[in-house]
Parts: C-alpha cells; sequence; structure tokens
C-alpha cells in the first residue's frame, strides 16, 4: 500500500508549529498587490508576493520534473555530495536581519558534510522562481546493505502495520524517522537558521547521548521549504502561494517536494518550524490548513 496523496495532509497537521522569535516583523512595503487570495484572519502578510522572483519557465519546468529522491537501493550513509553553490544575491532579505541568505545554505551544508560522517544533503527539488531545495539527513553511519534493511522496515510498517507493531526487534532496529521541516511561510526565517544551529551540532557533538539518538534515528531537515519567500521576505513563494494552504491541491512544486520526503522518510513526527506566533501548536488530528477548511492557522 502506498500512501495516497490525499492522505498526507493529514500527516502534515500532526506536526508542532514551533514559534522562535516572539516580536513582529514588519511588512515588505514594495510587495505589489496581491492576486486575489481571500484572507481569512490570518494577519496581513497573507497576501503579500515574493515580488522580485525571475520569470524562469525553464527553471519551472525542471522543478516539475522528476528529482533524485530519499530512497536508495544501493547507497548507505553518509552520502556526501557537492551542493551547487549559488550566485551570491546582495538583495535576499535575510541578511538585514542577521539571518543565512539563501545562497549561503549550500556551503554551509557542503562544510558541515565534510566535517564528520553524520551529514548528507541533497537537492530535492526547486521552488517555483527556481531557488534550489535542500534536505538534510543526519544519521549514524549505516553501509547499504543497513539502509535497505531499514527501508525493508520501512515498507513493512506501511504495508503490514500490524504485524510491525508486533515484532520486537523491529524496535530494537529501526531507525524512527524525523522530519523538520522549515521556513515554510518565508517571513518567518528563524526555522531554517535553528535547523543548521541543530545540524551542526549533531555532526561535531562528542555527547555520547548524541551519538546514541543518531544511531536510533534518522533527522530529516528541508531547510528552508520557501527560499522565494526567504529572498523576497514574505510569506508566500514566488507564485504568490501560501504554501500551508496547498497540501490539498499540491499545486506548487516546493509542497509537492515536502510531500516526497513525507512519502519517502515515512516521519513519525514532523516538526514544523515557523515564527512570530504566540505559543507552540500540537496538532495530531486537526483537519488540513486551507481555506475551505479552517478559518484560522499559523
Ligand atoms: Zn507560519
Amino acid at each position: 500500500m502506498r500512501l495516497p496523496p490525499a492522505l498526507l495532509p493529514a500527516l502534515i497537521t500532526g506536526l508542532l508549529v514551533i514559534p522562535l522569535v516572539p516580536h513582529a516583523v514588519s511588512a515588505d512595503p514594495v510587495a505589489p498587490p496581491a492576486p486575489a487570495v481571500r484572507d481569512f484572519g490570518n494577519g496581513p502578510e497573507r497576501n503579500e508576493v515574493a515580488a522580485d522572483v525571475p520569470e524562469r519557465a525553464e527553471a519551472r519546468t525542471a522543478a516539475q520534473s522528476e528529482q533524485p529522491g530519499i530512497v536508495s537501493h544501493d547507497r548507505g550513509y553518509p552520502r556526501r555530495t557537492r551542493l551547487p553553490v549559488l550566485p551570491e544575491n546582495p538583495a535576499d532579505a535575510s541578511i538585514k536581519l542577521g539571518l543565512v541568505p539563501h545562497h549561503g545554505i549550500a556551503p554551509r551544508l557542503n562544510d558541515l558534510q565534510q566535517r564528520g560522517d553524520r551529514v548528507s544533503a541533497q537537492v530535492v527539488g526547486r521552488s517555483y522562481g527556481g531557488r534550489d531545495l535542500y534536505l538534510v539527513t543526519v544519521t549514524a553511519p549505516e553501509s547499504a546493505a543497513e539502509t535497505r534493511e531499514q527501508e525493508r522496515i520501512r515498507e513493512r510498517i506501511e504495508n503490514d502495520p500490524a504485524a510491525a507493531a508486533r515484532d520486537r526487534k523491529l524496535v530494537r532496529t529501526y531507525k524512527a524517522p524525523v522530519f523538520v521541516n522549515a521556513n515554510i511561510h518565508g517571513n518567518e526565517w528563524e526555522g531554517t537558521d535553528a535547523a543548521l544551529r541543530v545540524i551542526e551540532e549533531l555532526a561535531t557533538s562528542k555527547d555520547p547521548g548524541i551519538a546514541d539518538l543518531l544511531a536510533r534515528t534518522r533527522l530529516y531537515f528541508n531547510i528552508t521549504a520557501n527560499p522565494d519567500g526567504r529572498v523576497s521576505g514574505v510569506r508566500q513563494n514566488g507564485a504568490g502561494f501560501d504554501l500551508n494552504r496547498d497540501f490539498v491541491t499540491a499545486s506548487q512544486p516546493e509542497v509537492r517536494a515536502m510531500r516526497q520526503i513525507m512519502i519517502d522518510a515515512q516521519p513519525v513526527t514532523v516538526i514544523d518550524l515557523h515564527g512570530y506566533v504566540n505559543g507552540t501548536l500540537i496538532e495530531p488530528t486537526t483537519p488540513p490548513h486551507g481555506a475551505n477548511y479552517e478559518l484560522a492557522a499559523a
């Protein structure tokens, strides 16, 4: 049994929405008028659109093509890659806040992959505006055979959960997948920076507790789910979509990339890092976010 896409919003709602900074951020004053997006009371920033995303039809075409996923039957971990380093963009809105701009992410991840044997990074898609989407996997090293064994267990949990639940050996063997999603709202920046700091700590720590954690789990980080919005300092992606309202239709490439990560990783927990929300939302069973589903959401 493969998970039908229609069920994925239910997975998304099993997330923790974690505010990272308690103060508000002013809106981008040069943002153009929004396309027709109904506002259901979630703040004026919802109608901002990433203003400076170039029209790149070829990039959008690439984003719609198949990207390499997580699942591999012939590679273990780490999977050291050399991520393409993007041209510096001095207009990236993260810079004035002292945060990591989108073009600064690949160099950081390339460095972290060299500083040990725990970090693997890959490009799993491109945004509407053609910007790379980065997935980082942090776990203890695995041989290719060990990775295949993990994949067999994952498929067993998916296809025969009752039998898998009775198997006590499975609990000792399986590395629990945890998915950390960051910056789905482009102007809720700090999840990206927090994720990078956590990855660095996990990559370099000598703490035996960290080693034990990584022997028992795989931690997946979507470093920025919305690079168009991050660069422009707005909530939406370059097409003007609130990506956290698009999981039902998955019309945007960023959402399809998140969906594929969740299909491939089958996480037991999703932690979604937002910002500027007064509280932590723990939502195991609520309906998916969307204008036709509910009136208030982070
Ligand atoms: Zn948010």
